[in-house]
């Protein structure tokens, strides 16, 4: 903003004849500008014009008007994000049942369940430190109610997720499993590189 002479204001008080108002704007009398009536910000400004003689008065936004595109673009963002988790989880859940594998529907029967909460709340740092989980169990204990509960909460937090049954996923990548009989059911948590961030899979095939 460059300080109004009197020469300068005769030129705003030219234009301002002429202009056109909003129903929210006034000519402030102090510096003969457009105003916001309801926060009294400046809605036009003075600059010179570069390499030439004059001066021109182009529009600006006021505070009210600031934040209002401000929270246009939040509610809008919220708008995507949520499309965006709705879209991962159709796409990563590759099971129905496994929507109500959620915190919110845990009975409160497995202490281990602390476990899964501090994976999710710790997901960065695991997912930095590429660490995952491996659950062992007989059938029935609640291993993949203990991912889906994982994967659940992450995808809600904005992660891609892939909870699969799908054995042959596991063989594209170059993690092992060297200890297991193929008869233990076991499931396995681990951040991956590829496409989903967090990759959730049970019942490895016992050659991978
Ligand atoms: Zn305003």
């Amino acid at each position: 903003m460059i300080e109004i002479t009197a020469e300068i204001r005769a030129i705003i008080d030219k234009a301002a004849a002429g202009v056109e108002l909003a129903e929210d704007e006034y000519i402030d009398p102090t510096d003969g500008l457009i105003h916001c009536k309801k926060c009294k910000g400046q809605r036009q400004t003075i600059v010179p014009r570069f390499g030439k003689p004059g001066y021109f008065m182009p529009r600006c936004i006021c505070q009210c008007q600031r934040e209002a595109e401000e929270q246009r673009k939040a509610a809008e963002e919220r708008q995507r994000r949520m499309e965006r988790i709705k879209r991962r989880k159709s796409q990563g859940l590759q099971d129905r049942y496994l929507y109500d594998y959620t915190f919110a529907n845990d009975n409160g029967q497995n202490p281990l369940m602390d476990k899964a909460r501090a994976y999710v709340e710790n997901w960065k740092e695991a997912y930095k430190n590429n660490t995952g989980l491996l659950l062992f169990g007989d059938v029935g204990t609640g291993k993949s109610f203990f991912a889906g509960c994982i994967a659940n909460a992450l995808l809600d937090r904005d992660v891609p997720v892939l909870m699969t049954t799908s054995s042959c996923v596991v063989c594209g990548l170059s993690f092992r499993i060297s200890t297991t009989s193929p008869s233990t059911p076991i499931s396995g948590i681990l951040p991956t590189q590829m496409t989903r961030t967090l990759l959730t899979l049970k019942h490895f095939c016992p050659q991978g």
